[in-house]
């Protein structure tokens, strides 16, 4: 067990890892998510064990090391799924707390009933002892950070539930990752934690791409948080004009640091087993080459495909 001094490591599903015994990492997937009853029905499943194995044995072999997985509790998450999953094949898997956006539950679940203070205390649970679904274990699973989604318009955002996510990331010292609508309120937001004692340095800001404004991507890197870019597979975001330049004038401008790419494939048809697509491959795969054909230094290129959301989760207190 690492003590509290000891900031060099993760929490995965497996237990601490030391973040030098792990390479590179996608700072934002899905591998599991069980139906949720009462969900909006277009809610991604992911649940065929064999595909999801066969995905992580693809990215072992193309250089992957590690992925968290973005889904928290009462949206499809279940931590021995991903447990079995990291055993089977070797993957180093990150797990979060927190909550996903209101289509992916049922309008009674659970998550919407909770109290500021009940919420709070099931993340810090979530994060110090254990995930619900493993409390009878000997050997309990617990998150590495927090996952938290913002809808499009903030009124319809529970603040009381942000603030319980605030106070969870500002006691624990975990990661806080940010799921945003095509990169709203990224800005507002990074203030609105910061008021509650969370460093920039624990945010990761997701899906900021969407919004490829290189002087707002590096006012945000200025600030000390972490930009997560997940558009390259996906031709509506048309990531040769947007996400690549931008890739590029983060990069010319010193900005490797602030960058963590991910493929974010919640979506069946991203998966190639068994639809073919680019599959969690490509990060180490197609997405290194590339990096490397721009004649991105190496140093660089581990920063982006692992070493910056490391260092963000590492400030966990384990
Ligand atoms: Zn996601």
């Amino acid at each position: 067990m690492m003590n509290q001094n000891d900031s060099k490591s993760v929490m995965t599903v497996l237990g601490p890892v030391a973040v030098d015994a792990i390479g590179i990492t996608d700072a934002h997937n899905h591998l599991w998510i069980n139906p949720v009853h009462g969900a909006d029905p277009t809610s991604p499943v992911l649940n065929d064990f064999d595909s999801v194995r066969m995905e992580l044995q693809d990215y072992l072999s193309a250089g992957g090391s590690a992925i968290l997985d973005c889904q928290p509790e009462g949206c499809g998450r279940d931590g021995r799924k991903l447990r079995k999953l990291s055993e089977t094949t070797g993957v180093a898997i990150i797990c979060c707390t927190g909550f996903h956006r209101r289509k992916y539950y049922a309008p009674s679940s659970a998550t919407w009933m909770f109290s500021e203070e009940d919420a709070t205390r099931l993340y810090i649970k979530g994060l110090t002892v254990s995930l619900n679904e493993t409390d009878s274990f000997e050997n309990p699973i617990k998150a590495g950070f927090i996952k938290i989604a913002l809808e499009a318009d903030w009124s319809e955002n529970r603040e009381d539930l942000l603030d319980a996510t605030g106070t969870a990331a500002a006691e624990t010292g975990a990661a806080l990752e940010i799921h945003t609508e095509k990169g709203a309120y990224a800005e507002e937001v990074v203030n609105y934690f910061s008021k509650l004692g969370v460093k920039p340095g624990q945010i990761v800001i997701c899906h900021i791409d969407k919004r490829p404004d290189f002087s707002l991507h590096k006012s945000l890197a200025e600030a000390g948080v972490l930009l997560e870019y997940d558009t390259f597979f996906r031709p509506k975001y048309e990531p040769e004009k947007y996400v690549w330049p931008l890739v590029e004038n983060m990069i010319s401008a010193g900005l490797s640091g602030s960058i963590a790419f991910a493929t974010d494939m919640a979506e069946k048809e991203m998966y190639k087993y068994p639809s073919g697509g680019p599959g969690l491959a490509s990060l180490p795969g197609e997405l290194k080459q590339r990096l490397v054909k721009m004649g991105v230094a190496l140093p660089e290129i581990d920063d982006i495909l692992g070493k910056n959301i490391l260092r963000s989760l590492s400030g966990l207190i384990q």
